[in-house]
């Protein structure tokens, strides 16, 4: 009864390079994510990817790689976005004062020992502040609250933890479900913080736990291509968090920052934190702090806060 169709686009992100928009024929046509940016757009169309017959853009979550050209095929075709809720308040909060925002955020990498020269350069350039006008230009018709149908036989699951709102498609009758960043095949989507006391790896590993209740068969995820058997895929995730959070508490014998801790772990590509671009360096300082939240929320690590730096230091167990 559904038909799915995807579309790889390119996006400018080094460590990724493409993003997957997917459309799916079903009742009602749903378009899920939408690239990053007039170069994806231009790839859809190019697909041949008749906007003005998707009935609902469906965004798995705020962030700029997934959500590019979604105000562009609204305005233009008169399409609806709908985005779950509370990835749409972190969207006003950007929009309300981009800089507070972005400075909000900057001010957990401060508190966690990042660099003054680091965070001078994440102010600079920050991601959210380059592509503040595609934050601007969207406008959500339908706020989302999870368990609802977005389309017959399309169901919206809320599973918060790579964003606050992060959301995915379960298609019951087919065992599908799309993820955007929830869940990725070779790569482990980046858990970072929210604010300096909610604990999203936390929350993130919950969710999985629940997506796993699913036993979904195939999953399209929002990079790199479709695979089957999402439990499998979700062991795995779970585990690398569990090794993360060993290797973070071998490296906290002592009183360390987080900052100090992300010099310390192991890193793909056998990169270091002095050898990343801005955007690779938020993520792995950002992984960081919030596996060592949760490490706190779980009695693994202790915090205090000494000369106004958080330091953590491993408990034994
Ligand atoms: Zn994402």
């Amino acid at each position: 009864m559904f038909r799915i169709e995807r579309h790889e686009v390119p996006i400018e992100i080094r460590a990724l390079r493409t993003a997957n928009v997917y459309e799916i024929f079903g009742r009602k046509r749903i378009m899920v994510d939408s690239g990053m940016s007039e170069a994806s757009y231009r790839e859809l169309a190019t697909q041949g990817m008749e906007f003005g017959k998707i009935d609902t853009i469906f965004l798995t979550h705020l962030h700029i790689d997934h959500i590019g050209s979604a105000h562009r095929i609204q305005q233009e075709f008169g399409v609806k976005v709908a985005m779950h809720k509370d990835d749409i308040r972190r969207v006003e909060e950007i929009r309300e004062s981009p800089e507070d925002f972005r400075d909000s955020l900057l001010d957990v990498m401060r508190l966690n020992g990042t660099p003054p020269a680091i965070i001078g350069e994440m102010v600079k350039h920050h991601s959210v502040l380059d592509h503040l006008d595609t934050y601007i230009r969207i406008e959500f018709d339908t706020s989302l609250e999870g368990g609802e149908e977005i389309a017959p036989g399309i169901r919206v699951i809320h599973n918060p933890g790579h964003s606050p709102g992060s959301s995915s498609l379960y298609i019951r009758e087919e065992s599908s479900i799309f993820t955007g960043d929830h869940i990725l095949p070779g790569i482990t989507p980046n858990i970072s913080f929210y604010d300096d006391s909610t604990d999203m790896l936390g929350m993130y590993l919950n969710s999985l736990k629940e997506t796993r209740s699913l036993r979904a068969r195939t999953v399209y995820p929002g990079h790199r291509e479709p695979f089957m058997n999402a439990n499998a895929r979700i062991d795995q995730i779970i585990s690398h968090h569990e090794n993360r959070m060993n290797e973070i508490a071998g490296i906290a014998q002592e009183w360390k920052t987080a900052y100090e801790i992300a010099e310390s772990m192991k890193w793909s590509r056998d990169r270091t934190i002095s050898s990343m671009n801005l955007l690779e360096m938020n993520f792995a300082i950002g992984e960081a702090i919030s596996h060592l939240m949760h490490m706190e929320a779980e009695g693994r690590v202790e915090r205090r806060l000494m000369g106004g730096k958080y330091q953590y230091r491993a408990l034994s167990r």
